[in-house]
């Protein structure tokens, strides 16, 4: 038998990317790292591969996972940082050992110290979140306009004006939901 499970959202954004694997915070959640399996799946996907998760390192994971989310949409929101968000980044940020190397391509990838070391991963994903929380990079953190979702995203764009964590998803949903909304008005108005 074969369980359905939902796929994953990548973005460009690791930190980001990650916060994603709950969405629907406001609506029906769906969790996309429900089991320890997925959550080796995705940090596969996502260039810090570990071959094996116990269900404690999952719970660290998704507690790294809601207080980057806490941290960010304080950012977004221009909120004090939460101070237990700010300290489980750290924590996990420091007990993480990992070291960018640097391809014969010319492109970094990730070496944890041990295949089994998702604190590692953790370790990197924490210290990319700190990267975008602290303003250091190149972007602008903004919650999405999808009323279920309100996931903090990174904006990128030139013109810092993107309104949906993805647009294949939440932006394609607001669009279809407008194009109804507009076409039930307008019968309306018919009648
Ligand atoms: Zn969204």
């Amino acid at each position: 038998m074969r369980i359905e499970v939902p796929e994953f959202r990548l973005g460009n954004v690791l930190a980001t990317s990650f916060t994603g694997t709950l969405s629907e915070r406001h609506g029906d959640p769906v969790e996309r790292i429900p089991t320890p399996r997925r959550l080796v799946d995705w940090l596969v996907v996502s260039g810090l591969a570990v071959d094996s998760c116990t269900p404690a390192q999952l719970e660290l994971a998704r507690e790294l996972r809601e207080s980057i989310h806490a941290a960010a949409t304080a950012t977004a929101v221009g909120d004090a940082l939460p101070a237990s968000a700010v300290r489980i980044i750290n924590d996990r940020s420091v007990q993480g050992r990992a070291a960018a190397i640097l391809t014969p391509d010319g492109t970094r990838r990730w070496q944890l110290s041990s295949p089994s070391r998702v604190e590692d991963a953790l370790g990197v994903i924490a210290a990319d979140a700190i990267g975008i929380i602290s303003g250091e990079r190149d972007g602008k953190l903004a919650l999405c306009a999808s009323p279920t979702c309100q996931a903090a995203f990174f904006d990128t764009s030139q013109s810092r004006t993107r309104k949906w964590c993805d647009m294949n998803t939440c932006g394609n949903r607001q669009k279809k939901a407008r194009f109804v909304a507009s076409r039930r008005k307008n019968l309306g108005s018919a009648e």
